[in-house]
């Protein structure tokens, strides 16, 4: 999901679908696309995706980070984007294609489950407050599934993929992202130690955890009990943690959660 400026909003390609407007869908594995889908894809990664698959994969966040994703800083990005890898065959299919399917697809990611929509947050040039979730009708040539007789609004479909949880997680993420629209990075650029520290404690839970729990972290800063407790077992909790503690040490955004001892 990515931050679109209301005065560019004529330029981008796809079919609007207003909240109460209907699309017809329907994927199945009878259609002769079956699986076409799943392959040479720039596939973002958000923060939510990447708890949801290395829990699936039962292996740690660097361990997938190291060896599922491309990390990209974009030209004009202050924060990089993180895809999918493809695998290194012919058709670059996404490493969790099988025969019978996406082997991961309890827990595949947003962009899976909002396929073949797309969704973006507007926000208008005057008023930086204003933000409102759209919602664009874009299949690819080859999808079939567009054909079918069933019909959607954007909210049915979010619930008929079981993303509701997912949207609603990459729109926090989404909001927080927004603020690298300028370079916060000062001399040591992106690469430096502010950054590092940011990309870890949104991407990496694993390592975000052992930061707060195994260093002076919790000497320098009160966190409350219960929150501490949650933070020690729900990756969840941690990564919204993350997204406050990115605001309040690179932008200076106070937090009631994060107070200096
Ligand atoms: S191409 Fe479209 S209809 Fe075919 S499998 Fe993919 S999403 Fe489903
Ligand atoms: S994660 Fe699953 S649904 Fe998404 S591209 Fe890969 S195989 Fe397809």
């Amino acid at each position: 999901m990515k931050s679109i400026d209301i005065q560019k909003l004529d330029a981008l390609s796809g079919l609007r679908i207003s909240e109460n407007e209907t699309f017809s869908f329907r994927c199945h594995s009878d259609l002769a696309c079956f699986n076409q889908c799943c392959r040479n894809l720039n596939l973002y990664l958000y923060p939510y995706d990447v708890i949801r698959l290395k829990n699936n994969l039962r292996i740690t966040s660097d361990l997938f980070l190291e060896r599922y994703v491309d990390i990209v800083m974009r030209p004009g990005n202050y924060f990089p984007s993180v895809l999918l890898k493809m695998s290194d065959n012919t058709e670059r299919t996404c490493p969790y294609l099988t025969a019978k399917g996406c082997s991961v697809y309890p827990d595949r990611p947003d962009s899976c489950r909002t396929f073949p929509m797309e969704q973006g947050l507007l926000t208008s040039h005057e008023n930086q407050k204003t933000k409102k979730l759209i919602h664009f009708f874009r299949p690819p040539d080859f999808c079939l599934g567009r054909f079918e007789d069933q019909q959607f609004t954007p909210k049915e479909w979010a619930v008929d993929q079981d993303a509701v949880e997912y949207n609603q997680m990459t729109a926090e993420w989404a909001l927080v992202k927004e603020l690298f629209r300028n370079d916060p990075w000062g001399n040591e650029g992106p690469d430096g130690k502010k950054g590092k520290m940011a990309f870890m404690s949104v991407y990496n839970m694993d390592e975000f955890r052992n930061f707060i729990f195994h260093s002076s972290f919790m000497k320098r800063y009160k966190v409350k009990a219960k929150l501490a407790k949650q933070l020690q077992k729900d990756d969840v909790h941690l990564m919204k943690f993350g997204f406050t503690w990115v605001r309040f040490f690179l932008f200076g955004i106070p937090s009631k959660q994060i107070q200096i001892r």
